[in-house]
């Protein structure tokens, strides 16, 4: 087998992934059932069948799209980093170059999670991750192939870019997977003044709260610091009682896939002027598809306002 079909072949659906489910089975099931952040949740809940698909079927292009970026960034830091930089990056002590890669890492995931927001056609991407009515770790798992490279491949570009030691960025890695999965799982994480360095489960859940409160809140991914320092955090001491958003999105795994197509098509029908039905963009975004959620100096229509 070639050296592209061997790889092709290593990213399938296999036993690694069966391997990863069973350990997050073991660690996360338990934890949810002794210290849920909600209880009386049932284990096979609403879309539970749709994110196994997306957990074992959109590893495969989310791996090709993200190896991708990560060979652009490179590229980049090779013509753009000074050499003296680099050198002193991969000079430090791994415990030094892995929380300074965290901070970067997590800007950059934070900037481009709120373009994600802000952004009709990425918006749409990510609706998905957000059309979940109850959240758990599985939960973590649905999101569309194209918003995970996005995302993941943004938050990556600063450790490639700057050069840091391949142990750093394999440990950064590490962790931002089991974080993820944390921060969506129904865990109840008595973490008082901590909450407010490391993401957990109530920041996050919050980002993913149904009601308009949580909206365009908690962007970053690992340190509530972002959210701070941009004015966008929200962290009250109880857990949001609704998940999810009101765009119509299927709980079929295709047209998951597909929403973000069929709307990109809808919105440039439109702007043909070509009559024809398209689904109702939901009440964050207005008929020309922009988000009517309300950022710190932005108006509610996704214009910049006059203090800015
Ligand atoms: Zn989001
Ligand atoms: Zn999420």
């Amino acid at each position: 087998m070639s050296d592209i079909g061997s790889t092709i072949w290593n990213l399938l659906p296999g036993w690694r992934s069966a391997c990863f489910l069973a350990l997050y089975l073991l660690i996360f099931t338990p934890l949810e059932l002794l210290i849920p952040a909600q209880r009386g949740r049932k284990f096979f809940r609403q879309g539970w069948s749709t994110d196994l698909l997306h957990f074992f079927f959109s590893a495969i292009p989310i791996t090709i799209g993200i190896t991708a970026m990560i060979g652009g960034s490179a590229l980049l830091g090779s013509l753009i980093t000074p050499v003296a930089v680099t050198h002193w990056l991969v000079s430090q002590p791994i415990w030094l170059q892995v929380p300074i890669g965290i901070v970067l890492a997590d800007l950059f995931f934070y900037l481009g999670h709120r373009l994600q927001h802000e952004v009709p056609w990425l918006w749409d991407f990510h609706a998905v991750h957000h059309s979940s009515k109850e959240l758990d770790w599985l939960a973590a798992f649905r999101i569309h192939p194209v918003d995970q490279i996005l995302e993941r491949g943004t938050s990556l570009i600063p450790l490639f870019v700057l050069g840091f030691s391949p142990s750093a960025i394999v440990a950064i890695i590490v962790i931002f997977q089991w974080q993820s999965i944390l921060i969506h799982s129904n865990v109840r994480i008595p973490s008082g003044w901590l909450k407010w360095l490391v993401a957990t489960p109530d920041f996050h859940h919050w980002h993913h709260s149904a009601d308009a409160v949580g909206h365009n809140k908690n962007f970053s991914g690992q340190l509530p610091l972002w959210d701070l320092i941009f004015g966008t955090a929200y962290m009250p001491s109880a857990m949001p009682e609704r998940y999810g958003i009101t765009d119509s999105i299927s709980n079929n795994y295709l047209m998951q896939l597909l929403h973000p197509f069929r709307r990109l098509a809808a919105r440039v029908l439109r702007r043909l002027k070509v009559r024809q039905p398209v689904s109702t963009p939901g009440p964050e975004h207005d008929p020309q598809g922009r988000s009517l959620y309300k950022l710190p100096g932005i108006d509610a229509r996704g214009d910049r306002s006059a203090s800015n």
